[in-house]
């Protein structure tokens, strides 16, 4: 029988910033415990806060991105709950005005085209990290986190199932990092997702949703939502309710959690120490100007500009260093087939970057484009110049690293002229009959010099040579 799977997901991002959003601690990540605090983030009475302007920069930034409509005034609110990691006894957020309103997320995969639904954009501060330590039967607490700034984006409940969900993530994930609004780093939690899962029957009222908390990788969203998903199933066509309940996830699995309050109970009111937040026109604008190209435009322009296949334009915006990359070289190699820059991006660039940095600069890669397609390069000899140059760097350039590893053409000749002269020899017959005028033997003899060679030699010179013997 059918079921329909109805998802909303709340993306936490982690701002980019040196510091915290309502006070001067540093915001950064993996610090020793509790080293980063003061009266304000850890909570003390009488402490103040005060605004950052630049995690209020970067969030209307990731708003105006996916087209959510800045609010002239938002305001913060304070939600309150008790938690040993919250030391305020409250969180700071956004409630009923918040930063930007609506917007959309277009996401490309294999040919179709997937719109996904915004319903808010709001900043709020994050809790302090409990540490549990299950030998000695304590729990300790790191407030090193407690108000690092996010921006919380929020989706219409209208995700269609587990793997659109995962499509969503790593849409919204390559935006944010065109952006260079945040570090995106699942596994440090810049990046952490919580989703309502619910099903129903097509055309039926929404069913009773769970919800599902501290997703944090990619894969691990699409699993952990099937699992809940088919136990809701299963739970229906059972002809049992489904409970309201929430779950953590962790590598998969679905662990149910302890029951917390509805929204209700947050009993949410304006924070009185803060003033609204005035966004102006010209403001919103300017930020709305600065916008980078986003991947999805990139992806569009790079198959008008440079005629690229959508499959290349998509593995080459995938991130927006790579499409940097890629754009540099073609740009460097105008001239020629833009393809044939994609190839060596896509074939000899990807699997040799690790992490951040490219394995060489574009401007190596165009150089050794050009060796070859001026014939002074093999195409093998320029893969191992690639190799070498992504695993021992050096400040040498291309012409120097060609002569220091011998795997230039002319350091071929010598040894291309032994491989032809030993398959001249050795089918002597062959050769004679070429020579004789029977053309159809060319192609024999260079195979078996290509052969000779194990693929290294280069056919065209290899070819000249053999006429020039005969
Ligand atoms: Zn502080």
């Amino acid at each position: 029988m059918n079921w329909e799977i109805v998802i909303g997901l709340e993306v936490h991002v982690r701002l980019k910033t040196e510091s915290k959003l309502f006070c001067a601690c540093s915001a950064k990540f993996g610090d020793p415990a509790n080293t980063n605090i003061c009266p304000t983030c850890a909570g003390l009475p009488g402490s103040l806060p005060t605004l950052n302007s630049l995690a209020v920069q970067r969030a209307a930034t990731i708003a105006a991105a996916l087209g959510s409509a800045l609010q002239a005034r938002s305001e913060f609110a304070r939600k309150s709950y008790f938690y040993p990691d919250l030391p305020k006894g409250y969180q700071i957020t956004q409630y009923e005005h918040p930063l930007a309103v609506g917007g959309e997320l277009v996401v490309h995969e294999g040919g179709r085209e997937v719109r996904f639904v915004l319903q808010r954009v709001h900043l709020e501060e994050d809790a302090g990290k409990l540490i549990h330590n299950r030998k000695d039967g304590v729990t300790l607490i790191d407030l090193n986190r407690a108000g690092v700034p996010l921006a919380e984006i929020v989706t219409e409940p209208t995700v269609s199932g587990p793997g659109e969900a995962r499509l969503f993530l790593n849409g919204l994930k390559r935006t944010l990092q065109y952006l260079e609004v945040s570090d995106c780093n699942m596994e440090d939690g810049s990046l952490r997702v919580d989703a309502n899962v619910s099903v129903r029957r097509p055309g039926a009222g929404l069913g009773i949703k769970q919800e599902l908390k501290n997703l944090n990788s990619l894969s691990g969203i699409e699993t952990s939502l099937g699992v809940l998903v088919e136990s809701q199933i299963a739970t229906l066509e059972s002809g049992e309710p489904v409970l309201q309940r929430t779950f953590a996830a962790s590598d998969g699995y679905v662990t149910p959690m302890r029951q917390k309050e509805e929204g209700a109970d947050y009993r949410y009111f304006p924070e009185p120490d803060l003033l609204p937040l005035e966004v102006t026109p010209q403001r919103a604008r300017s930020i709305t100007d600065s916008l980078p190209e986003l991947p999805e435009a990139r992806r569009t322009r790079f198959v008008t500009e440079f005629a690229l296949t959508p499959s290349e334009a998509e593995v080459l915006t995938s991130g927006r260093d790579v499409a940097d990359f890629f754009e540099s070289v073609a740009v460097a190699t105008r001239g020629t087939d833009a393809h044939q820059a994609a190839g060596w991006v896509i074939n000899e660039t990807l699997a040799l970057w690790s992490g951040a940095e490219a394995p060489f600069s574009s401007s190596f890669l165009a150089e050794v484009i050009g060796l070859v397609n001026n014939k002074a390069l093999s195409r093998q000899a320029a893969k191992k110049v690639l190799l070498e140059m992504a695993r021992s760097p050096t400040s040498e350039g291309v012409a120097e690293l060609v002569a220091r590893m011998g795997v230039g053409l002319e350091a071929d000749a010598s040894q291309m002229e032994q491989w032809v002269e030993a398959v001249l020899a050795e089918y002597a017959d062959e050769a004679a009959r070429l020579r004789a005028g029977e053309g159809r033997l060319m192609d024999f003899l260079m195979g078996r010099v290509m052969a000779a060679s194990r693929g290294t030699a280069d056919p065209h010179v290899a070819r000249q040579l053999i006429s020039e013997k005969l």
